[in-house]
């Protein structure tokens, strides 16, 4: 489960998160939109404490950030995080790349690690890629494999941060039906994503930011059909 109270970040003079409000239960899944530069990834990076706040409270999996900082590598166990470049390492195979953590973090063994990471690749469909280098990969392979990469630690929530938006239109659907699916399989997921099909389909709760703020928070059945502010409905008019 995760939930932030009142979570307020400044850059400097700059309020980048204005009281921020959400809570997640185990299985729940929110789905962030909003303009550039709203706070989207911010709020994201301080989830799972690659940025701190100044005010407020982060609790992620019953670890609470905003009073202890030491349990940030405990807390991070438990979140996967998928960024919109796909971050895999570029020297590394794509099964060397899925296997690092759980040898050096878990302590598995080579052959252990690797049966973890081939279930995971075989369940976002790239089991057939796991001896190439991540350059030898399409961006939507790439992207299918760092999510394999991320679920090999078997994360109790998974964050993405618009996975999609530096994919080709042809490879866009490709992680999309694997986001879908993790979706089906009942895992926790927070989401920042501007395709609104996806959204519809998977989000049981829609979040729209502007300007550091929440602006609305809603069921995907009223926000997409009836936002209750204006500041919603012009941006879903640009966007759909
Ligand atoms: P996009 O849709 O373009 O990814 P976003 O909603 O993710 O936008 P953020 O990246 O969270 O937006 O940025 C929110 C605001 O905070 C922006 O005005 C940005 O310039 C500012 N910001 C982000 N990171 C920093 C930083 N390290 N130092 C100063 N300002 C920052
Ligand atoms: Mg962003």
């Amino acid at each position: 489960a995760l939930e932030t109270v009142a979570l307020n970040k400044w850059f400097g003079s700059f309020h980048a998160l204005k009281n921020i409000d959400l809570a997640a239960p185990q299985g729940g899944r929110i789905v962030i939109c909003g303009p550039s530069g709203s706070g989207k990834s911010t709020l994201i990076r301080c989830l799972n404490g690659l940025e701190t706040f100044q005010k407020g409270a982060v609790r992620v999996n019953g670890i609470d950030l905003s009073r202890d900082r030491r349990q940030l590598q405990r807390l991070r166990r438990g979140i996967g995080m998928v960024f919109q470049q796909f971050n895999l390492f570029p020297h590394l195979t794509v099964m060397a790349n899925c296997i690092l953590a759980l040898k050096r973090v878990l302590g598995q063994s080579k052959a252990e690690a690797a049966g973890v990471a081939l279930h995971h690749l075989e369940r976002v469909r790239v089991a057939d890629q796991a001896h190439k280098y991540p350059s030898q990969l399409s961006g939507g392979q790439q992207q299918r494999v760092a999510i394999a990469r991320a679920l090999c630690m078997n994360p109790k929530i998974m964050l993405f941060d618009e996975p999609t938006s530096s994919l080709d239109p042809e490879m866009v659907k490709e992680v999309l039906d694997v986001m879908t699916d993790l979706a089906r399989d009942g895992t926790t997921m927070l989401c920042v994503t501007h395709e609104m099909g996806f959204a519809r389909e998977v989000a049981e709760q829609m979040v729209f930011m502007d300007q550091g703020s929440i602006v609305e928070i809603a069921s995907p059945a009223s926000f997409f059909t009836a936002p209750g502010q204006e500041r919603t409905r012009l941006f879903l008019d640009k966007m759909l």
